[in-house]
């Protein structure tokens, strides 16, 4: 079985429902009493009257006293009005009607609701009414069981009673209730809050129920009709009054309202405001903090942007700009005040290229921060040191006294820039050039000085001692260089390069093998030119290359006319040398390919001429390239053998098909054919290599004989054939002369009337 409390709470009856029951239970039983013992004479059409008017008039009559709690109602005065009249049974009943006509009128009319509230108030009416009932019966006994109601002073004792008696009892009741529902508050507090203003309704209800009585009971009809005229002009005027001053409440409090709205619009407002403001401050301060931290990184790119605009990233060291800025300031310094001297160095790592090249470029990088450390641990903190080109250093030294001094710090340099060292396992030796540019009042800018100190390094480099100083002389050698160069550019579109060809002889049967080419340049201003003179600055300059692709073709259009001269003549080769430069560039295969392309000979007939130090400058590329070249089909042989300083290792992995002693070796073979041990000895090698052997330079018959005896295949030389042009070759091969000399003597002495070269430049 369920107990109350295991209920929910929408089902459990709570204190205040027990409470409204219990209120409800003794009222209706009030009600229950009064209608059975109501006396018979009250029901007249006075009580009708009564109950019509508490039905339909009275809820609507009661006035609230503008802003306060009294409020005077009509329900009170008809109540005691039938008190008076008909006595406290009807009074009963009519509290019961007045107050359920009440409540449905309110309930219409201002939203009252609630549980059992109609019935619970009319319940409370008529108990209150019984109350009064109650009093009202002692208040009689006291009188001795009848007041006489006339007696105007009787009456107000009766309505003072009617009306205190109603008031308490209802203000006790409804006191209770508020404090069965308001838990914390005292009977007390809540009586005097909530109860106490409604003693009014009382006084003015029981103040008219007299009134009436006294009006219906003692005036005449005249008295009454005025009374009832004053008094409904004055309830009228006085609704009226209350009416328009609750208006004015109503207007005043809606001002107000309106007031608060707008003073609240403005708070929000103004606190909208000062948030923004408080944002925007913020979104400032975020603003500034990061302008601040671009401004920043701003000026540290500046300053990066400038240092890397004046250094160079890999050695740190000044750039070429960064120098130029220097030394610009120390030449203007130096016109004002001779005694401000300085010198320039112009510094090369020499074969910087073969490092980068074998080594790799890492490594490369490393050996040039590694010489920047090296140069810059050298030199006085008033020195400068900068990086301006790829492998070209320069230095200005300050406050020597003299060039003597200078050159001797840049022997320091150079020897301890030469020491080797080791960088991830490789020994490494930089070797360098320096040249040096004294100061002098004729620079004007600092490329001017720059320039000479080039000048002295290219000359440094030369005579291959690693150092030289700037002179005058040097300059106007350079720029004859420089001249020389330009005419170089314009040699072949001009048709000044010429070939010669030397016949290349069997040295066993006498039989003609073949030729090799060899430049000429004639020179409009200094005649002919032999190739050791301008074949360098070809290779310097790049020029190297047009001009051997010009060879090529030359040389094998005129072989393919030769071997047409005669059936014997189809197998004769031509020898063309080929510079180091351009062995090193892949463009050769193509070139060579052109060129048999064009003249349609035989590869086999074309021959390419290699010397030892070329092949052996970057042996393992070599080995690449001639490989690809004995692909297309073409003859290698490796010429001037015995002055490249050839590892064993390596001349076996080379397919060359011919090896050409140098001449050095052939010229150092006395009459009596004294120190031909070499000669034996690169002889024999080249056999066991399988290598046709050529010497060259062989100018005497002591030469041809022991170069014979030894088993020498081919030979070459003044002995046997000098190189001649085109023109007089072809007469030759038409003459078909015994290419192996009957008369040595006579042979070798021709070749002293070769063009002297002393009237060429020297560079
Ligand atoms: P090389 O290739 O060893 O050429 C042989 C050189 O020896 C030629 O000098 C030739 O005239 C010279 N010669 C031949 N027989 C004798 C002799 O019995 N006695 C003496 N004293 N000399 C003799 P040349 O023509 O002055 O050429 C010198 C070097 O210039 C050549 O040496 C070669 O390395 C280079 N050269 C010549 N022509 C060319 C060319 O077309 N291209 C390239 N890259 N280099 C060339
Ligand atoms: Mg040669
Ligand atoms: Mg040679």
């Amino acid at each position: 079985m369920q107990t109350t409390s295991q209920l929910p709470d929408t089902l459990r009856f709570q204190p205040t429902d027990q409470y409204k029951f219990a209120i409800i239970v003794a009222g209706l039983s009030c009600l229950i009493f009064a209608l059975l013992t109501i006396p018979e004479g009250a029901l007249s059409l006075g009580f009708l009257a009564i109950v019509v008017f508490a039905i339909f008039v009275a809820p609507r009559m009661s006035l609230t006293l503008p802003r306060s709690k009294f409020f005077i109602s009509f329900s009170e005065s008809i109540v005691f009005f039938a008190f008076l009249v008909y006595g406290g049974e009807t009074a009963i009943v009519v509290a019961f009607i007045e107050t359920f006509a009440n409540c449905i009128f309110l309930m219409r009319n201002s939203g009252l609701s609630g549980k059992w509230v109609i019935l619970w108030n009319s319940a409370l009416g008529s108990l209150v009414a019984t109350f009064v009932f109650v009093a009202f019966t002692f208040t009689s006994k006291a009188y001795g069981g009848s007041v006489a109601l006339s007696d105007t002073r009787n009456l107000i004792i009766v309505l003072g009673v009617l009306a205190i008696t109603h008031f308490l009892a209802t203000s006790l009741l409804v006191s209770f209730y508020r404090r069965i529902k308001t838990e914390g508050a005292s009977l007390w507090q809540i009586w005097k809050k909530e109860c106490l203003s409604t003693s009014m309704a009382q006084l003015t209800g029981a103040g008219l129920a007299g009134v009436i009585y006294k009006l219906i009971n003692y005036a005449d009809p005249l008295v009454m009709a005025v009374a009832a005229a004053v008094v409904g002009v004055f309830y009228l005027s006085y609704r009226q009054s209350i009416r328009d001053i609750n208006s004015a409440f109503e207007q005043v409090e809606e001002a107000e309202r309106e007031k608060a709205e707008a003073e609240r619009q403005r708070a929000e407002a103004e606190r909208t405001r000062r948030v923004e403001a408080e944002e925007f401050a913020n979104q400032l301060s975020v603003a500034l903090a990061k302008e601040e931290q671009a401004n920043k990184a701003l000026r540290k790119s500046e300053r990066d942007f400038q240092h890397a605009a004046l250094h160079d990233s890999l050695t740190t060291l000044a750039n070429r700009k960064q120098f130029g800025d220097v030394l610009r300031r120390l030449i203007t310094d130096y016109k004002v005040d001779p005694s401000n001297e300085f010198q320039v160095l112009f510094l090369d790592i020499r074969s910087f290229k073969n490092i980068n090249d074998t080594l790799g470029h890492t490594i490369g990088d490393k050996v040039l921060a590694i010489a920047a450390k090296r140069f810059v641990r050298m030199l006085d903190t008033k020195d400068t040191v900068a990086r301006i080109g790829g492998d070209e250093f320069a230095i200005i030294l300050r406050g020597l006294g003299s060039t003597a001094k200078a050159e001797k710090v840049a022997r320091r340099i150079y020897q301890n820039i030469t020491q080797p060292f080791s960088l991830s396992g490789n020994s490494i030796t930089v070797d360098i050039n320096i040249g040096i540019a004294p100061c002098d009042v004729e620079y004007d800018t600092p490329e001017e000085i720059l320039r000479d100190a080039d000048i002295a390094m290219h000359y440094a480099k030369e005579k291959g001692n690693g150092l030289a100083v700037f002179t005058k002389e040097l300059r106007s050698r350079f720029l004859e260089r420089v001249r020389f160069e330009m005419d170089l550019r314009h040699a072949i579109d001009r048709n000044e390069l010429i070939l010669h060809y030397q016949p290349i002889i069997s040295l066993q049967d006498g039989q003609l093998i073949g030729f090799e080419a060899l430049i000429r340049w004639h020179h409009s201003e200094f005649g002919l030119i032999p190739p050791s003179k301008f074949i360098p600055i070809a290779e310097d300059s790049g020029l190297i290359k047009p001009i051997t692709v010009w060879i090529l073709e030359e040389a094998s259009r005129q072989l393919v006319r030769w071997q047409g001269l005669a059936p014997d003549y189809r197998s004769l080769i031509v020898s063309v040398n080929i510079s180091g430069k351009h062995l090193g560039d892949n463009d050769l295969i193509d070139d060579v390919q052109r060129a048999l392309e064009i003249s349609k000979i035989d590869p086999s007939t074309l021959k390419l001429e290699i010397t030892e130090s070329a092949a052996m400058e970057s042996p393992d590329h070599t080995v690449n390239m001639l490989h690809r070249l004995k692909q297309v089909g073409v003859q290698l042989s490796i010429d001037d053998f015995g002055t490249g300083y050839s590892s064993l290792s390596h001349l076996h992995k080379l397919p060359f098909d011919t090896l050409k002693i140098d001449r050095s070796f052939v010229y150092s073979v006395g009459a009596a054919g004294e120190n031909s041990e070499i000669l034996q000895t690169i002889i024999s090698l080249a056999k066991n290599l399988k290598m046709r052997v050529v010497a060259e330079g062989i100018e005497t018959a002591s030469q041809l004989a022991l170069l014979q005896t030894l088993g020498c295949d081919y030979g070459q030389g003044f002995l046997l054939a000098k190189p001649k042009p085109r023109e007089e070759t072809e007469t030759l091969l038409y003459q078909r002369p015994s290419w192996l000399p009957e008369d040595p003597l006579v042979a070798y002495t021709e070749h002293i009337s070769e063009p002297a070269d002393a009237h060429l430049p020297v560079f």
